[in-house]
């Protein structure tokens, strides 16, 4: 087997996908290795989730992604990103975790959970969506509190805690709710945030109804096996409680960015290193693609506007 590569890319989500469709055009030779299965970020998407870009947003390597709807879904993009990469013949490797980058002469040694491989240049994608942030109560750690949302039929006739004002927690208390949950919102600050605009007007609605109870300028202070504490401007209220949903966002792995010698910078953001145009890091030859970019800001980069970095990156390979 071969294991010499010009371009290793860490992570099979869209972008590392868009990598190595662009490596593979310009004759360059590559390996994706990815941890989980295809688009693996995508595929633990909540069940009924759609996109807020249009399909035609979400292409990559110029296959077109035909959907019936206006923003197409979860599973349509599950189904786009695999067929693209059966048709475009991408060199994948799957379930295979990376665990170390180390440099070795002009070459970067990649370790793997199942392989070791050699390459001149290594971009990471590895995206956000593997580390939530977590809420640092009492009772975080019981398994009732959730930080990913699959399926709201799970939930029917639950007592539902979402955390959060975002459109996760928007789409978690408006399913939840029409599935027969009980759903109370809890809001760190005074109003809604970033919500699809088609959806923000329902849940706005469901709240001035009282459908939907949400306490906003308030904080969960604790969580127990049937009730939660929450700190609202009014004291301290305690509810019956089934189920948390933390949908307080994610962040990306710096433990692993560090460890590779990626330098973060200092502040709460902690972004990761790199030359906007060329999107080269402190190290020389190892690249970062996609959603990683943002450090602690993950609202900053998408799929639409992040597809881009496969062309920066892999033009500034060829120029070297
Ligand atoms: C609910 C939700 C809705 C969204 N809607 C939109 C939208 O409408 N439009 C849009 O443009 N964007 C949207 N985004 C953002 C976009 O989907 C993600 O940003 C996208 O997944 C980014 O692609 P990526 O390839 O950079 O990262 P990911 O898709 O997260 O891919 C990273 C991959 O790297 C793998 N990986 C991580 N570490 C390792 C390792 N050590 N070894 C091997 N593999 C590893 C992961 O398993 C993962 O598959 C949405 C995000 C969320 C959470």
């Amino acid at each position: 087997m071969n294991n010499t590569f010009d371009i290793l890319i860490v992570g099979g989500g869209p972008i590392g996908l868009a990598c190595g469709l662009e490596a593979q055009k310009d004759g360059l030779s590559y390996l994706i290795v990815e941890k989980g299965t295809i688009t693996n970020s995508l595929f633990n998407y909540p069940l009924n989730m759609t996109f807020f870009s249009t399909a035609d947003r979400l292409e990559i390597g110029g296959y077109p992604f035909p959907s019936i709807h206006p923003k197409p879904n979860r599973s349509e993009a599950l189904e786009y990103y695999r067929r693209v990469s059966e048709i475009g013949e991408l060199n994948i490797r799957l379930f295979e975790e990376v665990t170390g980058i180390s440099r070795q002469g002009e070459l970067y040694l990649t370790s793997t959970s199942k392989s070791k491989y050699q390459s001149r240049y290594v971009i990471l994608a590895t995206g956000f969506y593997d580390i939530p942030n977590m809420l640092a109560i009492p009772g975080e750690d019981l398994p009732k509190v959730k930080h990913y949302y699959y399926d709201p039929h799970y939930y029917y006739k639950q007592k539902i805690v979402v955390v959060g004002a975002n459109n996760s927690s928007a789409d978690v208390a408006l399913e939840t709710w029409r599935k027969g949950a009980e759903v109370t919102m809890v809001v760190r600050e005074g109003e809604l945030g970033r919500i699809k605009y088609w959806t923000k007007p329902d849940l706005e609605n469901r709240i001035a109804e009282g459908s939907i109870k949400a306490y906003f300028h308030s904080s969960l202070t604790a969580v127990r096996e049937n009730e939660v504490d929450i700190h609202t401007p009014e004291g301290k209220v305690t509810i019956p409680n089934d189920f948390v949903m933390a949908m307080t966002g994610y962040q990306p792995n710096f433990a692993f960015l560090e460890k590779v010698g990626v330098k973060l910078s200092d502040d709460f953001y902690r972004y990761p290193y790199h030359n906007p145009e060329t999107m080269e890091t402190n190290l020389p030859g190892l690249y970062l693609a996609g959603v990683v970019c943002g450090g602690m800001e993950t609202h900053v980069w998408f799929i639409e506007n992040s597809r881009e970095h496969a062309v920066k990156i892999v033009q500034n390979i060829l120029k070297k």
